[in-house]
């Protein structure tokens, strides 16, 4: 990382946000919730991280590739809303297609296609997606971690 978490909320408390939004660490964050859980003053370095991911993602100053990995987590969190487990077909049409219409990358459509094979053979691709019973449930759990502003 080039800019450890600490400096990035120092920087936030600067209020120095452009260079924040810069930082190729936000990009580099797995939200392991390491920084977070050993935080002594208790911020949530995490959570910060995936603010400063959103923002630089709506204002535009996010590199192509790392666009690509806040649509994959949209795509990823509307399917799990969606069907309450994950339908990795959905998730890989909803990803793929929305980078496609953005950029137009007709060799990103199908660059990992060759792996679709082994990952079925190991049971990690269901060609039949499958949704939990009660949706409602789910729903609940997006609106409670929303804070119940949906
Ligand atoms: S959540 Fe994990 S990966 Fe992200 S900044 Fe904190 S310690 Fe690093």
């Amino acid at each position: 990382m080039d800019t450890p978490p600490t400096r990035l909320i120092r920087l936030l408390q600067l209020g120095d946000t452009e260079t924040a939004l810069r930082a190729d660490s936000i990009w580099k964050c797995v939200s392991c919730q390491t920084c977070s859980t050993r935080c002594p003053k208790s911020v949530d370095c995490a959570a910060v991280m995936d603010a400063l991911r959103q923002l630089a993602f709506q204002r535009g100053s996010a590199a192509a590739a790392e666009r690509r990995t806040v649509v994959f987590q949209k795509a990823f969190l509307n399917n799990i809303r969606r069907n309450g487990r994950l339908n990795e077909i959905e998730l890989i049409a909803a990803f793929k297609g929305e980078v496609f219409f953005r950029g137009r990358s007709v060799p990103f459509l199908f660059e990992d296609a060759g792996l679709a094979g082994q990952l079925q053979k190991r049971r990690k691709l269901h060609l039949r997606g499958e949704k939990v019973r009660d949706r409602g449930v789910v729903q609940r759990i997006f609106e409670r971690a929303a804070g119940g502003a949906q």
